[in-house]
């Protein structure tokens, strides 16, 4: 059962424009429904209009009004979604404050292959969709998507115009540890680099670029792909100190909450291109004990 937590940040977002990408589900639905709960309009997106449809209801329970919500149903790896994502929340709104690169996905390998024996078009398809642009299959890869750096190009203009911000979901997984599906963990680092490399470019813009890194939070994002079993194991070994110090997975509020002070000026001007991990110490621990318990 959803949840909703009720911190309201500052007044910073009032009838400011935000774009969620992934907002259908997990970390995404939690941060569109925070910023609406601030006053802010929201363009929530995803493939399921169902889910779309009950963050919305979320917005609206806590203060939105319907018009001050839009949806975008499509995928994100196809170069139109894109367009109608900026296009349409420009109609709308007016105007685009705060980008958050939020969607994303971990898929692990049909054949049970791990580590360099999963085929390099995997790799491939792992960097064009979940980092660089549009791909070139034309959407029909099942691998991440998320091409932050083709949807990021087209907010550029209307984020210079309001001096607005860019919020890019990375990973701890960016960090260097080791991992047995490790092409997920290349394409965040290369999230964190991109994080970097554009917050030094556009703030000569006035647009400001940082990143959240999640550890373990509780979503679907993991184990929707994982059986039964796998799931209860992988709760139970997350849910333990040795794991995440706190005690505790992380929940979607916790990166929302982060996700919501790195867009408020008002609260975070000074903090251009930095990586934020939020992960309750699990990234304290050493390297090697959370490969062989994690992943
Ligand atoms: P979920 O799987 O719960 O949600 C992923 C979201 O991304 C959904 O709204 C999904 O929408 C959207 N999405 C994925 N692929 C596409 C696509 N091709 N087109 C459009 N939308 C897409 O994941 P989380 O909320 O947990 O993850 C959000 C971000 O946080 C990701 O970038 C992930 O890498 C990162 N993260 C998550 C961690 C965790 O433990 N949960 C840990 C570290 C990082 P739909 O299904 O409707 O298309």
């Amino acid at each position: 059962m959803y949840q909703a937590a009720t911190t309201v940040i500052s007044s910073f977002f009032n009838g400011k424009v935000v774009i969620v990408t992934g907002s259908s589900v997990g970390i995404g639905r939690e941060t569109a429904r925070k910023f609406a709960e601030n006053g802010a309009k929201v363009t929530i997106t995803g493939r399921n209009i169902a889910a779309l449809q009950e963050t919305e209801k979320f917005c609206i329970r806590s203060g939105s009004k319907k018009g001050d919500i839009h949806i975008v149903v499509g995928d994100l790896n196809l170069k139109e979604t894109q367009e109608s994502i900026i296009k349409e929340t420009i109609e709308n709104f007016g105007k685009l404050d705060v980008l958050v690169n939020n969607a994303g996905a971990m898929i692990p390998n049909m054949e049970g292959k791990r580590g360099i024996d999963i085929p390099d078009e995997e790799l491939r398809a792992v960097m064009d969709n979940n980092l660089f642009t549009c791909s070139s299959d034309n959407g029909q890869s099942r691998l991440p998507n998320c091409s932050m750096v083709s949807l990021t190009r087209l907010a550029v203009p209307h984020l210079e115009t309001t001096k607005g911000a860019i919020v890019n979901v990375s990973s701890i997984a960016a960090q260097p540890h080791l991992s047995k599906d490790f092409y997920y963990n290349i394409s965040k680092a290369a999230v964190d680099q991109l994080t970097t490399q554009l917050a030094g470019n556009l703030i000569l813009k006035g647009i400001r670029v940082n990143s959240v890194n999640p550890g373990a939070t509780s979503t679907e994002f993991v184990t929707r792909h994982a059986g039964e079993e796998v799931k209860q194991q992988l709760k139970a070994a997350w849910e333990t100190p040795d794991i995440i110090p706190i005690g505790r997975m992380g929940k979607v509020e916790d990166i929302a909450k982060v996700i919501l002070f790195l867009a408020d000026r008002s609260q975070s001007e000074f903090i251009i291109g930095q990586h934020i991990i939020v992960d309750g110490g699990s990234s304290l621990l050493n390297n090697l004990m959370c490969a062989i318990s994690v992943f």
